[in-house]
């Protein structure tokens, strides 16, 4: 399922929700205040480039078990792990080198590679 952006109405904080693409318009709702989100289209344009985001973007889809957090903290010193395990980026640069990082597919592949047998 795809990745959506939303921004809250309430405390604008930018947060991802993960849901099917025929929900991509109904109204989220905020990991922090329970409050009504709208979809953030400018953050999910493609090619921002290195931009800073106004507010801390909080990504609950790639969020971890609290008790990862130090770890995290470790592996991944330019992202901030919140309270209840949601990950928060600054720019448009950590979150995309998050992504690839932990290998996180936006869309499924194009090309499909055929599964090799270990043999
Ligand atoms: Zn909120």
């Amino acid at each position: 399922m795809p990745i959506y952006s939303c921004i809250c109405d309430e405390c604008v904080i930018k947060f991802e929700v993960v849901k099917p693409m025929i929900q991509s318009d109904k109204i989220a709702f905020c990991p922090r205040c329970n409050g009504k989100a709208r979809r953030d289209y400018q953050t999910d344009l493609p090619n921002s480039g290195n931009k800073n985001y106004p507010k801390l973007f909080v990504s609950e889809a790639l969020g971890i078990h609290p008790d990862e957090a130090a770890e995290h903290r470790k592996r991944y010193p330019n992202v901030e792990v919140l309270p209840e395990g949601q990950l928060g980026f600054h720019n448009v640069s950590d979150h995309k080198k998050h992504l690839e990082a932990i290998n996180w597919q936006k869309k499924p592949a194009k090309n499909k590679r055929k599964s090799q047998k270990i043999s």
